[in-house]
């Protein structure tokens, strides 16, 4: 591995039962920081960038090699703290406190914007962590799979009788989340057109079998996708271009999708959007020179995009935002306000799982082998055999899922099924079942660890979107139930100033200490979610925690 900057890096995390490091805490840590730079799974390692525009796992390499020298020697009672990226402190703690704790691109409220936070990032002071990249838990593009399939199918059976066969359904961006939509779709038995401007996503999602076919030419990506559509075959088509200059070609053509979001990285006016008119390698150089003029010709082609959205809206395409924030950048930088006509997917289709403190709990098997994998989803599927959407998305990510770096799984469990896994997952490792531990964490999508208003908390009940306290209590009763690392950040998913949202991940090592901080950390998690719906007056977290002795207070 070389290790100088501007070198190709080629991270790879240890497999195996060798320890590096003096505990499995630690050990976890660091298998986790390496595989979110894995090749296989970041979108940019030689960057530390590991996907959603400029999340990035260290602040600079110099960084990242004396975070992995400090894990190594850490003590089993001793904590490290990372500050955006930058191992900057250890301090004695005791056994089954966290082994790291990290806080990412925070600034105080009235300085909590995109220009102060580039002002800082380029003085070397901070990093954008987005959501799993600074928090090591990123597992690649499976990572979010799993939520956007229940996504399109809540969709499909709000609007479509309960499957997209015959639909057609439109979006944009192929990077690292948004690379799980074309199989989400086809998974639901869509047909598909993903628009992408950078040639390389596309290949690497059709490498990968996320995607089935890469199209350049618009009118046969057309021509394919309403034959698939007619005949009601599931087909995924990566079309090469802009979507700002793609989508209102369709829109004259009237070529009208029956379902139409996106996902390109708009939350990012500099990183993340790439204007009409502009190859990527045009865009690296023009924000390089010039990035304001570069921001504003981002911003004037999102304007014509969410336009053009708004016009499918009214022709009859079920039109939500995928999480990206585009809608509160043309309201905020162009008074576009009319862009939230068109609903953020949380309210629109995920809420009610929140509400069951619902979430995208994901594993990953330290031992490298795929078969520890396999056998976690048995303990699943035994477990839980009567739900039966679970079961049908295990088989399908077993057949159409490759892994990319550790194998890994993903999938949505509901308070009292999370610590219930936890607790089998431990005795898989204690029996001896698996060939080594593992490491169990959550995204930062989740029900009770998020303040995001234009996502996550977009039209709460109560109108507390905007409350901040709810993700930092989430963090500190992580920390407080012994989870190994956790994690605090700020404007993941929708950008600087729009979000403060909480991370965990906890290790099962087989021993009976890990059955105890197991059982907390996966109860209280997403306990918390269920205290932040409930009291938020949502009937069904109410219900929850009255059916599940969650001990709210205040909550009749
Ligand atoms: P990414 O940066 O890896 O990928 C974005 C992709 O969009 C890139 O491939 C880029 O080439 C493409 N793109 C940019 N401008 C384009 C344009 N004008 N036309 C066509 N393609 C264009 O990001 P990601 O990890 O895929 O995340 C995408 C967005 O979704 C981010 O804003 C992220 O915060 C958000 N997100 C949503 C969820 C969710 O569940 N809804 C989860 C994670 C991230």
């Amino acid at each position: 591995m070389s290790t100088e900057k501007g070198v190709v890096q080629n991270i790879k995390a240890p497999t195996g039962t060798d320890l590096q490091c003096k505990g499995w805490h630690q050990e976890a840590a660091l298998r986790m920081l390496m595989n979110n730079l894995d090749p296989e799974v970041a979108e940019k390692p030689d960057e530390l960038i590991v996907y959603g525009g400029g999340g990035k796992a260290a602040r600079n390499w110099e960084s990242y090699h004396k975070i992995v020298e400090t894990l190594k020697r850490l003590e089993n009672d001793e904590t490290l703290l990372v500050q955006s990226g930058k191992p900057v402190g250890v301090f004695r703690t005791y056994e089954e406190a966290p082994r790291v704790l990290i806080a990412n691109a925070h600034l105080v409220p009235k300085w909590a914007n995109w220009d102060e936070f580039r002002r800082l990032d380029k003085m070397g002071l901070t990093m954008y962590g987005q959501m799993t990249a600074g928090s090591w838990i990123y597992i690649g593009t499976q990572g979010i799979l799993q939520g956007t399939y229940e996504t399109f199918a809540e969709c499909a059976r709000q609007k479509f009788e309960g499957t997209l066969q015959g639909q057609l359904v439109v979006t944009a961006g192929l990077g690292g989340m948004g690379g799980a939509q074309p199989l989400a779709a086809t998974m639901n038995g869509a047909s598909f057109i993903g628009i992408e401007v950078d040639e390389g996503r596309i290949d690497r999602r059709v490498e990968t079998g996320y995607c089935d076919i890469k199209c350049t030419n618009l009118d046969e990506a057309i021509e394919k996708a309403l034959d698939a559509k007619e005949k009601g075959e599931a087909l995924s088509i990566g079309l090469l271009g802009n979507v700002a200059e793609v989508l209102p070609k369709m829109l004259e053509k009237d070529v009208i999708p029956d379902v139409l979001t996106d996902q390109t990285s708009a939350h990012d006016l500099q990183l993340g959007y790439i204007p009409a008119g502009m190859s990527v390698e045009e865009a690296a150089e023009e924000r390089e020179l010039n990035p304001e003029m570069y921001q504003d010709a981002a911003l004037d082609s999102m304007v014509t995009h969410v336009e053009t959205m708004l016009k499918m809206q009214e022709k009859g395409a079920v039109t939500f935002d995928y999480g990206n924030n585009i809608r509160g950048q043309v309201a905020d930088h162009r008074g576009m306000e009319e862009a939230f006509n068109f609903p953020g997917f949380v309210p629109a289709f995920v809420r009610p799982l929140f509400c069951k403190g619902s979430g995208p709990f994901r594993w990953a098997a330290l031992s490298g082998n795929p078969n520890d994998i396999y056998k976690t989803d048995q303990a699943v599927l035994d477990t839980f055999p009567e739900k039966e959407s679970l079961n049908r998305w295990i088989r399908k990510a077993q057949d159409q899922v490759q892994f990319q770096g550790l194998p890994s799984r993903i999938c949505w469990l509901e308070y009292g099924e999370r610590a219930e896994m936890g607790a089998k997952f431990n005795w898989l490792v204690k029996k001896g079942k698996v060939d080594a531990p593992l490491v169990i964490g959550r995204d930062h999508l989740d029900t009770g660890s998020v303040a995001s208003p234009n996502r996550e908390t977009e039209d709460m009940k109560d109108g507390s979107d905007a409350i901040a306290d709810w993700p930092l209590l989430n963090a500190m009763l992580n920390t407080a139930s012994g989870a190994s690392w956790v994690s605090l950040h700020h404007g993941g998913g929708v950008g600087i100033g729009y979000s403060i949202h909480a991370g965990m991940v906890c290790v099962a090592d087989g021993t009976e200490m890990a059955d105890e901080r197991l059982e907390r950390v996966l109860t209280n998690d997403p306990g918390s979610g269920v205290m932040r719906h409930a009291d938020a007056g949502y009937d069904e977290a109410v219900r929850t925690a009255k059916e599940r002795g969650v001990d709210l207070p205040m909550v009749e």
